[in-house]
């Protein structure tokens, strides 16, 4: 069965869920977006997504159609209508259509509201058990202060074009610097380093997107009586460091075990790394907002 896409308030089969070619989202990568899990039934740290797209938005001045709890309801709608327990949920909010020109003010019919839900396809079960290489690209990550990384914007280019050496030189992931050489993040993963028995990770003025899976990390690290520090830091550290990982919503937490030739550490994913892989597959499992709450649940889920 062809699966259903929202768009602005309707569920389409996916060979009909077509947007306009004037669409700034297309014509100029003017619009903002987020990539949410479900897992067992719930979806994983929605309220934090949401807010998250808010802040995009707003940093953008988009004004996004729906209220926060409207937009929470769309979510969960499609994936009932999807019959998805263990989703991947892409959530896109563009400009809308406007003419040729730049300037938003033309997109008079607002914005444009998509949600995408599909199953998750994960990189393969012997990166979680092996561990990742990763290379350093030579592509820098966007100055900051020119457009700032935490907006989770549709302009993608620089990640995409980081992903095209990561992808030539035969890997999967791969280290992307700043503009002034320190270790910023992944293509599309947050990074963290073990040294000295606590965990390193770029702060968010090192130009990284604000990730909610990082987030999620540093709460279990405290959990653990673990340290976490926010802090610049170069890919000599990188090579020097007991245990690496990468962390995102569609990666979840992926050890590291070698850097531009260099084996980290043992060679092997870490105990540090192996407890909090551990710890979060527990907590994405077990908590979340509810797709088939009480009423809801029956005939749907029956077909999931
Ligand atoms: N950095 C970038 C550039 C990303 O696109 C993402 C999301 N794929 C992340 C980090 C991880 O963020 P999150 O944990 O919120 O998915």
């Amino acid at each position: 069965m062809e699966r259903l896409v929202y768009i602005n308030g309707q569920l389409l089969p996916q060979s009909q869920a077509k947007i306009s070619v004037f669409d700034h989202g297309l014509l100029y990568g003017d619009g903002v977006f987020e990539g949410i899990r479900a897992y067992n039934g719930r979806v994983f740290r929605l309220t934090e997504h949401l807010e998250r797209l808010y802040r995009s938005a707003q940093a953008i001045m988009l004004a996004i159609p729906l209220t926060p709890e409207g937009l929470e309801e769309a979510v969960l709608e499609t994936l009932r209508a999807n019959s998805l327990r263990d989703a991947y949920i892409r959530l896109v909010v563009t400009r809308g259509v406007g003419d040729l020109g730049l300037d938003p003010a033309k997109c008079a019919s607002g914005a444009c509201t998509i949600i995408i839900c599909d199953k998750i396809q994960l990189y393969p079960a012997r990166f979680y058990e092996e561990g990742l290489e990763l290379n350093t690209v030579t592509t820098r990550r966007n100055l900051p202060q020119a457009l700032s990384s935490q907006i989770k914007s549709l302009n993608y280019l620089n990640n995409v074009l980081a992903k095209i050496e990561v992808t030539r030189a035969g890997l999967q992931e791969g280290i992307m610097l700043n503009h002034e050489g320190y270790v910023a993040e992944a293509t599309g993963d947050n990074i963290f380093i073990a040294a000295d028995g606590k965990l390193v990770t770029p702060p968010v003025s090192a130009g990284i997107l604000e990730g909610i899976t990082r987030a999620v990390v540093m709460e279990l690290a405290a959990e653990f009586g673990i340290g976490v520090v926010e802090e610049r830091f170069l890919q000599y550290d990188v090579y020097t460091a007991s245990e690496c990982f990468l962390t995102g919503t569609a990666a979840e937490i992926v050890p590291v075990v070698k850097v531009d030739g260099r084996i980290i550490g043992t060679g092997k994913p870490g105990k540090i790394t192996k407890e909090l892989m551990t710890r979060f597959r527990q907590l994405t499992v077990s908590e979340g907002v509810p797709i088939f709450p009480e009423g809801k649940s029956a005939a749907v889920e029956q077909r999931a």
